[in-house]
């Protein structure tokens, strides 16, 4: 793939209170949040210069922090001006912003009380996750044979690296046998998400999508949700099982980079995108340009 990777490009990088060049923003092999995953992370997007509910996710990522018992060293305000300052300085308009926050070296062990906290704000231009070709058609989900844990054996409303680990396994696993993304069971095998984004289902003009008990709640999602109240769409979160998928007439998958996408196959069962989730779509897109 013709990507630039990650470490090799030109720009700023907010590391530890200061505008690094990129290339130099390095850490240590022998990192906690490298060996034993203690590292959260933010995932927003900026639209004409501004970034959608940038509050809500600073607010997030303490949280995050926060269920890993790892103090950030900076203030929400801090991090607020960090991450618009390095996208006025890299005239960055349409990007996506990664801030994140791991344990460092003092400790290579399970315990790492006395670890320093690290944090970075990243950004790019990147106009969208899903191509356009393949967001217009709609993407194909396969069925993960990961499950999402149960909530006593992961932090799971934290934006946390470790909790990634099993998405990675269920994208490679779509991705080799032809699909776009996969959908998530849950611990008690109803449906939970995708590996990157929160997934609705449209059944005779109501929105129906699981309930975020052992799942993140993504900011999406809640925008979607709000978005559909006002419009009197009704929104009905429940535990929904994979039994049901013949029962919808339209799937789409909400994300900061997903936006909304709509969805035209899970496993066998295939989708028509409609005008509701056109219209949603829509409804989104009016919502982060508004700003
Ligand atoms: N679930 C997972 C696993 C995710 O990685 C994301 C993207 N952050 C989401 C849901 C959607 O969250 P948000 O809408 O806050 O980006």
């Amino acid at each position: 793939m013709n990507i630039l990777p990650f470490d090799d490009r030109d720009g700023l990088i907010w590391l530890n209170g200061e505008y690094t060049p990129w290339r130099d923003a390095k850490t240590h092999t022998l990192t906690h949040g490298l060996h034993y995953g203690s590292c959260v992370f933010e995932g927003e997007r900026a639209y004409r210069g501004k970034i959608f509910e940038s509050a809500r996710h600073t607010e997030r990522l303490f949280n995050s922090a926060r269920l890993l018992d790892m103090k950030m060293p900076y203030s929400f305000e801090a991090i607020e001006v960090a991450k618009q300052d390095l996208l006025d300085k890299q005239g960055l308009q349409n990007a996506y912003i990664r801030a994140f926050a791991w344990r460092g070296s003092e400790m290579m062990a399970i315990s790492a009380q006395h670890n320093k906290i690290h944090v970075a704000i990243a950004a790019w231009e990147w106009p969208s996750y899903f191509s356009p070709e393949i967001r217009r058609k709609g993407i194909a989900l396969d069925i993960s044979r990961w499950r999402r844990p149960p909530p006593e054996s992961a932090p799971f409303a934290a934006k946390a690296a470790g909790l990634y680990m099993i998405c990675t396994l269920a994208k490679h696993e779509a991705e080799n046998k032809g699909f776009n993304d996969a959908l998530m069971p849950d611990y008690r095998g109803f449906i939970s998400e995708a590996t990157g984004a929160n997934v609705f289902f449209i059944k005779d003009g109501a929105l129906h999508t699981p309930l975020p008990d052992c799942f993140l709640n993504g900011i999406t999602r809640q925008t979607v949700i709000r978005l559909a109240k006002e419009k009197n769409i009704p929104v009905i979160e429940r535990h929904i099982h994979f039994d049901e998928l013949k029962t919808f007439s339209e799937c789409f998958l909400t994300g900061s980079a997903a936006e909304v996408t709509p969805v035209s196959r899970i496993g066998e069962q295939e989708f028509t995108p409609g005008d509701l989730t056109l219209s949603l779509a829509s409804l989104y897109d009016a919502a982060v340009n508004s700003g």
